[in-house]
């Protein structure tokens, strides 16, 4: 069978079931409101929690890159791709991390691949949440390492691994810090815990931590005050840093290694001038704009408040990333669309992404929100809840 009538009979699947989706078109930039077909609707779907995607200083940070710098470098790192604002920048994200080191990555997705493909072998063992990132599971999907999957943030699962794998190398546990489709924050204390009463390395995964947890969005080492216990932490500036890329901040060595092995690093173009100025004018904003993290958290607990209020299943959120649960996948995407017809842009997120009987609309407030936007989205939730029995 040479054609693709295969796919489309699977895909026929997803129509009747609801959980085909077509991708979304923004006609507008990326801010609290945009633009969809046509119509401004308050964005509740983006990962941009401080607005910085459209801040006048990272554009101008971009727009002078790209005058003095040029559009493209041409080449990876390691080859003609390193330039001295690549160096500085990650120098400039260490010292900011309270690390020894820092290593852009080209995604926050590629960094987590990076880093766990290349530092283990056959001889050590990974083992991850259950509900980590699925660029941590591609990520030991490319291992040679044995790994163990333990039960969400359950520590006496965690402490089992731990013992039961005690003839390893290398024992490396590794959290998200943040769980993107929960909001639920890694109980990072007793993970550091217990992995010091076992001699493993720990890393974190602080894509939704990063710009957000913390003191100036440090993230969620910062947050639990566990600088020098956690070894390695990920982070992405495509989320809360409002650009594009992942790091790798940890240890000297740590970069070194990753510089000779990590293949997305190694066979992968350098970021554009552009990218990597705006990323470092984002840390100068997240040093000098401490207002706009206040705003963020205090954006958030308005809207998580008034979704509670209104009787939603929010889950166990901590942070910005409020899930509005309702269990079946339909019912997430009927809700999703519903909500745009009401103008809000809030995605329907089904399995496989989420468990099945879990479907959810993820909403994410940011800074960028002002209080009617988030008036306004809340009497649309009250609305199309009621509409179709998610609240009564
Ligand atoms: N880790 C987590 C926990 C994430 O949510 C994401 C983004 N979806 C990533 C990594 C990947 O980051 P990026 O979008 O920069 O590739």
């Amino acid at each position: 069978m040479a054609d693709f009538s295969y796919l489309q009979a699977e895909m026929e699947n997803w129509k009747k079931d609801g959980t085909f989706r077509p991708l979304t078109e923004l006609e507008s930039d990326q801010g609290a409101k945009v633009k969809i077909r046509g119509k401004e609707v308050i964005q509740l779907s983006s990962n941009n929690y401080l607005g910085l995607t459209i801040h006048p200083r990272m554009k101008k940070a971009a727009l002078e890159a790209v005058e003095t710098f040029g559009a493209g470098t041409g080449s990876v790192r390691t080859i003609a791709g390193t330039f001295s604002m690549h160096e500085a920048f990650e120098k400039r994200l260490a010292e900011f991390k309270h690390t020894e080191a820092a290593l852009v990555f080209q995604s926050g997705f590629t960094a987590n691949v990076g880093v766990i493909a290349s530092i283990l072998t056959e001889q050590d063992v990974v083992i991850s949440d259950e509900l980590n990132h699925a660029s941590i599971i591609d990520g030991i999907r490319l291992t040679k390492a044995a790994r163990r999957i333990y039960k969400h943030s359950d520590m006496n699962d965690l402490e089992k691994a731990l013992q039961e794998t005690q003839n390893y190398r290398v024992r490396l546990v590794i959290t998200d810090g943040v769980f993107s489709m929960d909001g639920d924050i890694a109980p990072l204390p007793d993970i550091v815990e217990l992995a010091e009463k076992y001699d493993a390395l720990v890393m974190v995964d602080d894509a939704h931590a990063s710009g957000v947890l913390g003191k100036n969005g440090r993230g969620t080492v910062d947050h639990f005050g566990l600088h020098g216990r956690v070894h390695i932490q990920v982070g992405t500036l495509s989320k809360a840093i409002g650009v594009l890329g992942g790091y790798v901040a940890g240890p000297q060595v740590l970069r070194d290694y990753l510089i000779h092995r990590a293949r997305p690093f190694l066979f992968s173009t350098s970021h554009p001038p552009a990218v990597t100025a705006a990323c470092e004018a984002a840390i100068d904003i997240l040093l000098e704009e401490p207002e706009l993290i206040e705003r963020l958290w205090s954006n958030a607990r308005f809207f998580k408040e008034g979704l509670e209020r209104l009787g939603f299943e929010t889950g166990n959120s901590e942070t910005p990333i409020t899930p509005v649960i309702v269990g079946e996948d339909a019912l997430a995407m009927r809700l999703s669309d519903e909500l745009f017809a009401e103008g809000v842009y809030a995605q329907g997120i089904a399995y496989p992404t989420v468990a099945k009987g879990k479907a959810r609309v993820r909403t994410i407030v940011t800074a960028a929100h002002s209080q009617e936007d988030l008036e306004l989205a809340l009497q649309a939730f009250e609305k199309v809840g009621k509409k179709l029995g998610v609240i009564s």
